[in-house]
């Protein structure tokens, strides 16, 4: 039997999302754009699913542009408002040390392309604060890109705040909501989001679908040219049955958010309780602002790799990190950015938890870390150093 424990990854496909792409994969075959019924019962969906995915956020539909996922959307968030800025000779740009990839990687993009970004550092607990952003701010900021909820450590930014603050200075804001959508109650509105991604497949949708939600009057840069779809902003045909499969997906985990959220939290809370008693390890991340399902630590004297493949023979689906860097030995960038020293970081395991979870399961997790991180320190040279007081424990 396998245990999966790693949805910030990826989840499963619900039913409900796969009954909804069925169709699009069989019968109603057509191309949005054809004029024809085929075609314009394809159009039909697109039009239905876009006033679902608008719904669940709180927006216009027209504001809702879908992309190939998470990435995508990040991509094209950043590189409109830069093009944006600097039309206006506004060339600084405000972001995090603890991005997702997709974030941190199209920022150093545009700092070759000549705009000066400033990358906040992240507390101790990996929250930063919306007065921070506001110190800052300059009369030449064009873009605030805050994560909405972080893939690895799980914490929840003060996104209304943030949202509020670059408002009254004329600042557009963006944040990296995939961890969050389906997960967290959002309204673009009242929280001053002006551009917000979104990723499917971290809500038991398909992968290769999100959207970039970006508030009327911000016009977007187009990263592919080619037909008209998507208001002329994302040409390519529509990837229709997956669109209607995120709309099922994120209408489905808002209905069921409140209760999904209570029930995955008892379940993280007794994950962090049971692996709290290995000695020398320590939970990531703020204890409170954190995602109901997000469990991650670092144990000192062991490496987060082989814990990670000893996990897996134990059938427990683990991550030391976002799985961007998994399968490199560099240790995380957001555990850095926290102030985990490296050879703290590198013992780092992550467990994101779902409602498919039990309280079973995470018995069974408990005692597997447990008795792996025992085996891994029983002939880990640090670990002897450490026992014998050659040097000091970094984690009490
Ligand atoms: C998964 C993820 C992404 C990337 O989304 P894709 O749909 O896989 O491209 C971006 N940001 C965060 C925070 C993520 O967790």
């Amino acid at each position: 039997m396998r245990i999966y424990a790693d949805n910030a990854a990826t989840t499963r496909m619900s039913r409900r999302a796969i009954d909804a792409m069925l169709p699009y994969l069989s019968d109603i075959y057509g191309n949005p754009s054809s004029l024809h019924s085929i075609g314009q019962e394809a159009a039909q969906a697109l039009f239905a699913a876009r006033q679902t995915v608008a719904e669940q956020l709180g927006c216009e539909p027209r504001e809702l542009t879908f992309t190939s996922g998470g990435s995508e959307a990040d991509n094209m968030a950043l590189v409109s408002a830069a093009t944006l800025g600097a039309k206006k000779g506004k060339k600084h740009i405000i972001s995090t040390a603890f991005e997702h990839h997709a974030v941190l990687h199209t920022l150093a993009r545009l700092e070759k392309q000549g705009f000066e970004v400033t990358l906040l550092d992240v507390h101790e607990n990996g929250l930063i604060s919306a007065e921070e952003v506001e110190q800052a701010i300059r009369p030449d900021t064009c873009l605030v890109s805050v994560m909405y909820a972080n893939n690895e450590i799980g914490t929840i930014q003060p996104i209304a705040e943030i949202g509020a603050v670059c408002r009254a200075h004329g600042v557009l804001f963006h944040t990296d909501a995939v961890q969050a959508v389906g997960h967290l109650p959002i309204d673009v509105v009242k929280q001053n989001i002006d551009l917000l991604s979104l990723s499917a497949h971290k809500f038991h949708g398909p992968k290769g679908i999100g959207a970039l939600y970006a508030r009327r009057g911000i016009a977007l840069t187009n990263l592919i040219e080619g037909g008209a779809q998507e208001r002329g902003k994302r040409a390519g045909t529509e990837n229709v049955p997956a669109i209607a499969s995120m709309a099922a997906a994120l209408k489905e985990a808002c209905e069921n958010m409140e209760k999904n959220t209570a029930y995955v939290r008892a379940l993280r809370d007794r994950l962090i309780e049971g692996l709290s008693k290995i000695p020398h390890g320590a939970l990531n991340g703020d204890r409170e602002h954190r995602l109901a399902g997000n469990v991650s630590f670092c144990f000192e004297g062991i490496e987060g790799e082989s814990l990670l493949l000893l996990l897996d023979d134990k059938g427990v689906c683990a991550s030391s990190g976002s799985a961007c860097t998994s399968g490199s030995l560099d240790p995380s960038h957001v555990l850095l950015a926290i102030g985990r020293p490296h050879e703290v970081a590198h013992g780092s395991l992550r467990l994101t938890l779902s409602e498919e979870n039990t309280e079973e399961e995470i018995d069974t997790i408990i005692r597997a870390v447990t008795e792996t991180v025992e085996y891994l320190r029983g002939f880990s040279p640090v670990w002897r150093d450490l026992q014998s007081g050659k040097r000091a424990y970094i984690l009490k």
